[in-house]
């Protein structure tokens, strides 16, 4: 089997019996990267110094007979949002096109402390405004299953670059599906966490109240051993949660025997692609057949959560990007004077989408608006929040769709609303700030469908074990894209 596709447990076991090192599993990945990015795109930059310095750190540290940690000498990459020292951060954006950060995010911090390899940043919809990757101010990231399809945003590259094989794993951010809807398209396994789990100190922000990181991974176990690292309080971040963290990885239990599972019967209505529903019809037999109760569940106020997350996000991306002025950040347009400057450097260094969202969350609030629009989707989040605990009642989890469709065509999407409702199913998980996981379930017409298992506040231990569990049960997340006639 190909060093690309073994799990972070497989490659782990080589270094420490020195079966191979770390430099040589960083060239590996590095040679994919030469051979499938020219199609696939899901890179802004690649750091092979950088990263051949941490894989030489990791060797002297096994050479040494160091004990070494999971994620150690082991390639990974970040979405462009995670601010990197001294390694450019753009957040897909021309206007952060130069923007070296002086300090790392707390993820980065932690991953680099656990000796994980930086191979590089990962390209994403600008300012992870979009669901297609098609919103990055610099190229669009392609579907590694089929080169003409969006892979998925705003996390695509991340999503893409798992699923292509060119790194062991990544990370991602999800304000409303941007860790899952990609992991759907691209047939990976990607987790938001519960809101307050990851630290998001460093994580350039869109909307705040929503925005949360995750890793996206080949194996739900994987995911487990990144989430160990990853999560955590952070005193430096306020929204932080100081949680008992389990390990994660402890509930990689092949049951599922009682799970109580509530499917939404508004999640199977109208706009689901009839090949999705069967795939993920499919998937609730084989929990049953496992031993599950599966009953039906109800989200009432589930039509709101678009209008309201649209609102909510846009009000506070407005608020967040106020910063960009060609003062403070990167780039500055030439004007007579500082008026006309900074109008300049926001209608050139934000895309069309970034500026629309601007407008609509100024809109909203704006005095006199501020009541009809934002204060009323804060009160109806919080119906849509209620609807879920009542659900958390009955069930340990829900499932359905991760997307209503599979990965699409590039272009085909042209109008924003249309793109918009690609998200009904993962954006009143982040109203709600549930964690939520999106695991291979099967393909409709040759690609990736994802499910999605939504969670009680802080129980990602049960998500993994019900992902883990169907997982065991099913053949999906071993298949590999085939690229650039390397056969893996
Ligand atoms: N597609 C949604 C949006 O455009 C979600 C993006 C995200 O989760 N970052 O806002």
């Amino acid at each position: 089997m190909d060093l690309l596709t073994k799990s972070l447990d497989e490659l782990h076991l080589m270094l420490v019996k020195r079966e191979i090192s770390s430099k040589e599993l960083t060239e590996r990945f590095l040679k994919r990267v030469c051979s499938v990015e020219a199609g696939v795109q899901a890179f802004l930059q690649v750091n092979r110094e950088d990263a051949l310095a941490r894989a030489e750190e990791a060797d002297q540290k096994i050479a040494a007979g160091a004990e070494i940690g999971i994620l150690e000498g082991i390639p990974m990459a970040l979405k462009d949002n995670l601010c990197t020292a001294g390694i450019k951060t753009t957040c897909g954006s021309k206007i952060l096109e130069n923007f070296v950060p002086p300090y790392n995010a707390e993820v980065t911090e932690r991953l680099a402390k656990a000796g994980a390899v930086l191979i590089g940043k990962l390209n994403m919809d600008e300012f992870a405004m979009g669901s297609s990757n098609e919103n990055s101010g610099f190229y669009p990231v392609k579907n590694p299953w089929d080169l003409e399809r969006v892979p998925g945003g705003s996390s695509g590259g991340s999503a893409a670059a798992v699923a292509a094989r060119e790194v062991a794993y990544s990370l991602g951010s999800d304000t409303g599906g941007s860790i899952r809807q990609p992991a759907s398209f691209c047939g990976v396994v990607g987790l938001k966490p519960t809101y307050g789990a990851v630290s998001r100190f460093g994580l350039v922000a869109f909307a705040s109240s929503l925005d949360q990181i995750g890793p996206l991974t080949k194996t739900v176990r994987d995911n487990a051993h990144v989430l160990n690292v990853i999560a955590g309080h952070d005193p430096k971040d306020s929204t932080s949660v100081p949680y008992s963290k389990p390990d994660y990885t402890g509930f990689m239990i092949n049951s599922v025997q009682g799970l109580r599972i509530g499917v939404p019967k508004e999640f199977f209505a109208q706009g689901l692609n009839p090949e999705v529903e069967q795939v993920i019809r499919k998937a609730l037999s084989t929990y049953e057949k496992m031993g599950a109760e599966i009953g039906e569940c109800s989200l009432p106020h589930m039509e709101y959560a678009l209008p309201v997350y649209y609102i909510i996000a846009t009000a506070e991306a407005s608020s967040n990007l106020a910063r960009y002025d060609g003062v403070k950040y990167g780039f500055r347009a030439e004007a007579e004077d500082m008026i006309e400057m900074y109008k300049r450097t926001r209608a050139q260094g934000f895309g069309e989408e970034v500026k629309r969202r601007i407008m609509l969350g100024t809109y909203a609030l704006s005095s006199g608006y501020y009541d009809a629009y934002y204060l009323k989707a804060q009160k109806v989040r919080t119906l849509i929040r209620q609807d879920f605990a009542k659900i958390f009642e009955d069930f340990d989890v829900i499932i359905s769709p991760t997307a209503p469709t599979v990965a699409y065509k590039l272009g085909e999407r042209s109008d924003p609303l249309a793109m918009y409702m690609g998200d009904v199913y993962t954006i009143p998980v982040n109203l709600a700030g549930l964690p939520s996981i999106s695991v291979p379930a099967g393909f409709a017409g040759g690609l990736p469908v994802g499910l999605q298992i939504i969670g009680r506040h802080f129980d990602e231990g049960r998500l993994y074990q019900a992902a883990y569990a169907f997982e065991q049960s099913t053949d999906f997340h071993k298949a590999v894209p085939a690229l650039s006639g390397e056969v893996l």
